[in-house]
Parts: structure tokens; sequence; C-alpha cells
């Protein structure tokens, strides 16, 4: 069952996106070369804090973190710890927030400097696909056309997509249906209806798609050692062009 949510809840989603949307342009105004990832941690809570929010990742499964904060071959779901943030890596931040019993989910990749041509251009590509499926989020499309352009766009420049996590609805709960892979076939899946709201978030490897966990039981990271980048939007699906919640100004491509 997929949630349609009823036009004050859309409200009370936009005011949780915009509160996502916000704190994470606040991080990425933030993070420097030094840093650790419990830093970050700690930065993530003092402004979900200041934005009325709680994190919806905290305590999640027992999840430790404020914030998932994943470096260069890290995939998704790292914790703030002793790693320190060195000029040339990617960091990928991922914020998800509570408000008023609402979540809004949203990542992005930062590149801390100049990093290297071909994960310069991952990044940018991941950015680019994210944007270019966004389009396709709309009343009437099936997940499957999205799973799918994701993969195509991501093969067609060389690069994998990991296959183990996936997009989702969200909305009072961080998971809900349906499930949204990176990976699919055009016209299965369910059908798009005005009034979901829908956490799209490519994930894409520069070498191989296999991924492996460590020993925290949470960071995924790619199991070549590769990097590999994460753009997160939550989406409002409508009759015409979809909505996103978590825009935020300053994006990486213009
Ligand atoms: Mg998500």
């Amino acid at each position: 069952m997929i949630p349609i949510k009823k036009d004050r809840e859309i409200d009370q989603m936009r005011a949780a996106c915009r509160a996502a949307a916000e704190v994470l342009d606040r991080l990425e105004n933030l993070v420097a070369p030094g840093m650790t990832t419990r830093d970050i941690d700690e930065a993530a809570a003092q402004f979900i804090a200041e934005a009325g929010a709680k994190s919806a990742f905290l305590g999640y499964r027992n999840f430790p973190g404020h914030l998932c904060v994943s470096i260069n071959e890290e995939v998704v779901h790292g914790i703030g710890g002793n790693r320190r943030l060195a000029y040339g890596d990617i960091l990928k931040l991922d914020v998800g927030v509570v408000k008023d019993g609402w979540i809004g989910d949203n990542a992005t990749t930062i590149r801390i400097g100049v990093v290297p041509p071909a994960v310069d251009r991952l990044v940018e590509d991941s950015a680019r696909i994210l944007r270019d499926v966004i389009p396709h989020v709309t009343q009437g499309s099936r997940v499957g056309d999205i799973s799918s352009f994701i993969e195509q766009a991501a093969l067609a420049r060389g690069y994998s997509v990991v296959r183990e996590f996936v997009g989702h609805g969200v909305g009072r709960k961080l998971h809900e249906d349906p499930q949204i892979p990176n990976f699919g076939k055009p016209g299965t899946g369910p059908k798009l209806k005005a009034g979901m709201t829908l956490a799209i978030e490519p994930m894409i490897n520069l070498g191989a798609a296999g991924v492996r966990i460590l020993d925290d039981k949470w960071t995924v990271v790619t199991a070549d050692g590769l990097p590999s980048a994460h753009f997160e939007h939550t989406v409002l699906v409508t009759k015409d062009e979809p909505e996103v919640l978590t825009w935020r100004k300053k994006t990486l491509l213009k």
C-alpha cells in the first residue's frame, strides 16, 4: 500500500523537507579538510535541533548517528567517528529529519577541494542523473521507469549502480512503500499517483557494483574500494511537474 498524502499532509512534508534541505545546506557550507566525521555528526545534531526537528536516523534500527556521513569508498550509512576528511576526498552527507511527525530525506556528495578527474566526473554525472530522472517522477509513470532510467544513465557513462540499497516512499515513516531500486525494467512496478512522496536516491559506483558492510554493521563500502557517489531528493508526485520538496538553491549543477 503506497500512502497518498492529503493537501494538509503535503504541507507538513514540505516543512519537514525544507528543514532537511536547510540542514544539508548548512553542513555543506561547514565541511573542510581536517574535520572528523564525528565533528560533522555533532554539527548535524545542532543544525537539526535549530531547525526544530529531530534526526530521522538516530535510533532507527539502533543507528547511532544523527546523519549518515560516508567518505570515498563508503557508499552510504557511514557513522560519525574518528575518520578525518582530507583534501581530495568526496564526502556523502545523508540527512533525514522528523518535523511534526513527518520526514524529509536528502543527500549529496561534496568534493573536498580538487579531486581526480574520474571522481570529479562521477560526482557530476551522478548529480545529473538525479536531476534528469526527476521529470519522470510523475503521475502515470511506474517505479520501473525511474529505476531503469537511473540504471541506463549510469551504465551508459561506464558506471555501475548499487543494487542492495534503494530509494523509497517517505512520509510518516522513513521507509514506506514503494521500494525504488536504482535498476529495473521500464513499464514494471507500481504506478505513481499524485500525492505520493518518494525519496529518489541514485548510488553510483565508479567501479564494480558489489558492496559489503563493515564490522560496525552499518557502513556500506564498495567491494573494490573505488569511490561511490550518492544524491537524494524527496519528491512529491503531482498530476503535472514533480515538486522537489528538498530543493536547495545551491546545487552542484546549473
Ligand atoms: Mg533515503
